[in-house]
């Protein structure tokens, strides 16, 4: 299935100069959803994950169903002050300023196997602060999956490179 043709592009959003990657109407699309899901999963199968954790908000609309088919758990990673439990937090670079993203520090049992999922990689930064996150818990990051892979921007570039990169659509 030719997923790109599913992928809108929005010129000059959030800001000018930037071509925004709109993958609502990818999730609006049933066939295109299933085949998402179903691509994702042949490539992340093997590598036998116990928890998805999912990049808010748009990692969770991909996350859950696939830690469903993985027959794994999922677990969010959220901007600060969402979680009501005692979190993980690590800050990381924006364009301009900072962001942070936090994790329950309870969320795995020890020693299992996370695969990190989020829509889009763009400079990587998101990923890269999410995976700091896994290992703060002490868990084992054995993959990432992204949709959609802005490759310009060379974001694997900041992820630990040992780990495994899945990305379905590459621009
Ligand atoms: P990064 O940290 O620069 O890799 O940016 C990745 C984060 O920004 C992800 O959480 C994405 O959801 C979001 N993002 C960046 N560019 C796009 C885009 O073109 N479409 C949708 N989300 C994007």
């Amino acid at each position: 299935m030719d997923l790109k043709s599913l992928i809108r592009d929005i010129p000059d959003f959030p800001k000018p100069g930037i071509v925004f990657r709109d993958i609502t109407t990818l999730l609006r699309n049933p066939e295109g959803l299933r085949y998402t899901i179903d691509a994702m999963y042949e490539q992340v199968a093997p590598l036998s994950v116990d928890y998805v954790v999912g990049i808010e908000s748009r990692g969770f609309m991909f996350g859950t169903p696939l830690a469903c088919k993985l027959d794994a758990g999922f677990v969010p990673a959220r901007k600060p002050g969402k979680l009501p439990a005692a979190v993980h937090s690590v800050e990381y670079q924006l364009e301009y300023g900072t962001d942070r993203l936090e994790l329950h520090q309870d969320a795995f049992h020890p020693s299992c196997r996370v695969l990190v999922v989020d829509d889009v990689i763009a400079t990587g930064g998101t990923a890269a602060a999410t995976a700091q996150l896994v290992e703060q818990t002490g868990c084992d990051l054995v993959g990432f999956g992204f949709i959609i892979e802005l490759t310009g921007l060379e974001g694997r570039k900041n992820l630990p490179e040992e780990v495994p990169i899945v990305s379905l659509i590459q621009y």
